[in-house]
């Protein structure tokens, strides 16, 4: 079939395709079946013995060290339970670097010398696993010699069974570490950063006056934006298919005139979808909360509500794996590509995160007192703080080749990282700016401590949509990290520079109070320095408007447009002193973490690159060609006739098909050059060579679609793709 005939064939596919209707039905209600497949906490608690249970529980709920005799106890519970639950094989679930989840199944059965099989689970087989390694990113952390990895099982994400129409399987949630116990994951170094930040904000509400407070973990809510398309469009796309995103495709003449699609209806179709996810989310004890249009036509948004870090982080990656297999059964292909159309807007992933307990709640929420708003100032200025000492290191935390394509590109939020704290919140620091000093025009000073503070915001009024940092009124969004990105990362980031905040500003404040000094008035001194050193990285105005880059140099806030800008960060001393300091990273850490980013760039832009190579060689070329000729043989027919044909349009369709042709002579040599091997400079190869070839390849091509006669193009277009579901 040539290309054309495959593209109406898809057009006439997706106008003939019946969706299934969703399996969630009026009569289940969701709490039905919330948690339906989770070995929780209400599982454990009816069939583990009395004190496993309570170990088991100190660990999660504490962060007690797993008591190792334990093991076998709560394996062979686990086993029971996923037998009845119909579960064949068990998984350790782990999460390497290149983003993705990865799975490494067994049977339960084991073979006995009778020739017959028994269900076997034992203790060790739950808490350790040893995965073929090999193939994922390690950044030179394992040599072949060592090349075992271990997975071990992390009691604080709790187990689930994972239904399959071929089977269910027992996931054990696991981090996935070295030989040598260096972290091969995201999940490893989220969990020590989480201890990090815990340890150093009790001690700041132990300074102010709770005696014993409970463990502090962060909280983390994520707004996971996605694109859907049917998939008829979506296989007949070889760049959709395999890079995720288009690497051709003219804007349709609808341009971007979108807004109607924001929060309006949500096609049918798409509602069935939606049902259907969150049915099976529930079920996996996600707790799917919001869902809405987005921007664009075909995006969408699900925000699950916030859970501990760790746990947010583990349902994030089921979700986008849910996600992708329920499309499939709507026919439809669910893309997390921050740009999967150029020109149309990306999608991201909005980290809302907050510090807290049960008994404070967040620490983002300004109380009733003045004493408790002191407190909430204390934990605002050290966020204050730790983004501006490491704006360089959250930057890197969501730097991908394909988060550049909206970091510093063509959309926001931009690769200058500030903070938006909403008028009142920043009018408060700027009066503790001034510090004591009472002559003051406007507004005053404000003191610390004394019944004078005013009512806080809770509210921090407008949204502003353009800040990769803001206050949410109980929390902050950092709202850069990619939508096919591990939220994991760029928690990690965030508890280590808060962990450094705390501990900077909890040290300050036990020496003014073991100095005898009046603790109201150190925290008014501490609040004064922050800001004042610290201010410059807060800005409530536009991110977008062309005056901010220009500001932000003058205030000395980086500005790192592409992830080989940012991914250096990861590796200065400072840096590096900083994740060592909290136990995080060590050094070896740091550097494997920057290789495997230079790697991950360079692998994705590569794939792209022969991508557009064969798609504009083998389909957009002879397209183009084919109309040219038969432009030329017409013009040639009439010219016989004694009729003056249309030489322009043959004109028009020459210059572009030349373009397209050297675009494509070029994009061969670069990908054909040598430029050793290693991994900074193939990114840089990518970066500067691979990438300007594509775009040329790329615009010649774009301008042949407006071009060709429309039964000749052999891509769905961005109109088809975009609109059609
Ligand atoms: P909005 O539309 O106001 O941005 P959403 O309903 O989209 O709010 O929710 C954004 C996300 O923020 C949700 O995942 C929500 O659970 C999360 N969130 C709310 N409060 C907190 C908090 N204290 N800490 C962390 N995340 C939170
Ligand atoms: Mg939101």
């Amino acid at each position: 079939m040539s290309g054309n005939r495959v593209r109406l064939q898809a057009i006439r596919d997706v106008e003939a395709y019946v969706p299934p209707s969703a399996s969630f039905t009026d009569t289940e209600a969701p709490g039905q079946i919330f948690g339906e497949n989770v070995f929780n906490k209400v599982v454990m608690q009816k069939r583990l013995p009395k004190s496993v249970y309570k170990s088991v529980i100190a660990t999660i709920e504490h962060g007690a060290k797993l008591d190792p005799l334990v093991g076998d106890a709560v394996a062979s519970a686990m086993k029971d339970w996923a037998l009845e639950k119909g579960a064949t094989h068990y998984a350790h679930v782990f999460y390497p670097l290149t983003g993705l989840t990865a799975e490494k199944h067994d049977s339960f059965l084991e073979p006995v010398s009778d020739g017959s099989a028994l269900a076997e689970f034992a203790g060790k087989t739950l808490t350790q696993g040893e995965p073929d390694a090999s193939s994922f990113p390690n950044g030179g952390l394992r040599n072949t010699f060592e090349a075992r990895g271990y997975t071990a099982w992390d009691p604080t994400s709790p187990a689930y069974v994972l239904e399959n129409p071929n089977g269910n399987t027992l996931c054990i949630p696991t981090v996935f570490v070295s030989m040598t116990g260096e972290a091969l994951d995201h999940k490893t170094p989220l969990l020590r950063s989480q201890q990090a930040m815990g340890e150093h904000a009790e001690r700041i509400l132990k300074l102010f006056g709770h005696t014993d407070p409970e463990h502090v973990v962060s909280f983390c809510g994520p707004e996971q934006e996605y694109f859907l398309v049917d998939r008829h469009f979506f296989l007949a796309r070889p760049d959709l298919l395999n890079a995720g995103r288009t690497l051709f495709g003219s804007k349709p003449p609808k341009g971007q005139e979108f807004d109607d699609h924001y929060f309006g209806a949500i096609p049918e179709r798409v509602l069935g979808f939606m049902m259907d996810t969150e049915r099976e989310l529930f079920k996996l004890g996600i707790p799917a909360k919001t869902r809405h249009n987005e921007v664009a036509p075909g995006q969408f948004e699900i925000a699950p509500m916030f859970e501990k870090a760790n746990l947010a982080a583990d349902h994030q990656q089921l979700l986008m794996t849910t996600f992708k297999t329920i499309a499939k059964k709507h026919g439809m292909e669910c893309l997390f590509h921050e740009k999967p159309f150029a020109g149309v807007n990306g999608s991201g992933k909005h980290v809302n995160f907050s510090l807290g307990n049960s008994e404070v709640g967040s620490v983002f929420v300004p109380g009733d007192t003045p004493h408790e708003n002191a407190q909430f100032l204390v934990f605002c200025a050290a966020v204050i703080r730790a983004v501006h000492l490491y704006a360089g290191l959250l930057r890197a935390s969501v730097a991908s080749a394909t988060n550049d394509h909206r970091l510093g590109a063509n959309e926001a939020p931009p690769a200058i990282i500030s903070i938006f704290l909403g008028d009142q919140l920043a009018d408060v620091f700027g009066q503790i700016a001034k510090g004591a000093a009472t002559s003051s025009k406007g507004k005053g000073t404000m003191i610390i401590g004394v019944d004078t503070l005013p009512v806080l915001p809770t509210d921090p009024g407008d949204r502003n949509r353009t800040s990769p940092f803001a206050f949410t009124g109980n929390r902050f969004e950092f709202r850069a990290p990619g939508s096919m990105q591990s939220v994991a990362g760029p928690m990690t980031t965030i508890n280590t520079i808060m962990a450094d905040s705390l501990d900077y500003m909890a040290t300050k404040l036990e020496q003014a109070v073991a100095a005898g000094d009046d603790f109201d008035k150190a925290v008014q001194l501490l609040l004064t320095e922050i800001i004042t050193e610290h201010g410059d990285v807060v800005f409530n105005g536009d991110g977008y408007a062309d005056a901010w880059p220009i500001e932000a140099e003058k205030r000395g806030l980086a500005n790192l447009k592409t992830t080989l800008d940012a991914l250096p960060e990861l590796i200065t001393e400072p840096a590096m002193a900083l994740f060592e300091k909290y136990k995080v990273f060590n050094h070896r850490e740091m550097h494997s973490r920057y290789e495997i980013g230079l790697e991950q760039y360079a692998l994705t832009i590569g794939v792209e690159a022969r991508i557009t190579l064969e798609v504009g060689a083998t389909s957009v070329l002879p397209a183009a060609v084919r109309y040219q000729t038969e432009l030329a043989t017409n013009v040639a027919a009439l010219k016989a006739a004694g009729v003056e044909g249309d030489t322009d349009a043959l004109a028009a369709v020459s210059g572009p098909i030349a373009d397209l042709k050297a675009g494509l002579a070029s994009l061969k040599a670069a990908l054909a050059a040598d430029v050793g091997h290693s991994a900074l400079a193939e990114a840089e190869h990518a970066r500067d060579a691979l990438l300007p070839a594509m775009l040329a390849v790329r615009g010649a091509a774009d301008t042949l679609e407006d071009l060709v006669a429309d039964d000749l193009w052999p891509l769905p277009t961005y109109q088809e793709m975009l609109f059609m579901l």
